[in-house]
């Protein structure tokens, strides 16, 4: 499944030349052009998918191995301290490309960036309101 019109179906593809650090017949992973930190890497999956919403379980495992695979190979090569997996779905969860990528951020001690969320609070009662909306 490939879409003319998305950049990361032409990379992925090999149509557009990016810095690729690994590859096999299922994916691509690419140094990001616009890094958060060195060794910032995309993983993207040849097969055109959105977002997590769409993509089949296996696709979602397959990118979590390769995931723990690289993790190890940034560390070593890199020296990197410390890794963020970031995955984006939905522009109002800060997507900008529409086609499914695992970010994967090595971290480096003092590398400044920032990453995560603003901490909120919620009550016990909440919790178990949302608890039930989840599960019952
Ligand atoms: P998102 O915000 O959708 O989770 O992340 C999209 C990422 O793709 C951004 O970090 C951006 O720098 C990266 N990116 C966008 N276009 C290109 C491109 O053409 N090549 C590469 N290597 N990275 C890209
Ligand atoms: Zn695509």
């Amino acid at each position: 499944m490939t879409k003319n019109d998305c950049i990361f179906c032409r990379i992925a593809k090999g149509e557009i030349p990016s810095a690729t650090i690994y590859e096999d017949e299922k994916f691509r992973v690419i140094l990001d052009l616009n890094p958060a930190t060195k060794g910032h890497a995309l993983i993207l999956p040849k097969d055109h998918w959105d977002c997590l919403y769409d993509i089949p379980e296996e696709t979602a495992a397959g990118a979590m191995k390769l995931a723990k695979k690289l993790a190890a190979t940034l560390r070593d090569r890199l020296h990197s301290d410390g890794l963020n997996l970031v995955q984006n779905n939905g522009s109002t969860a800060g997507q900008t490309v529409s086609h499914f990528h695992l970010h994967i951020i090595p971290r480096y001690e003092g590398d400044g960036q920032k990453i995560g969320w603003v901490p909120g609070s919620s009550s016990p009662q909440e919790l178990d309101e949302i608890k039930k909306m989840l599960t019952d």
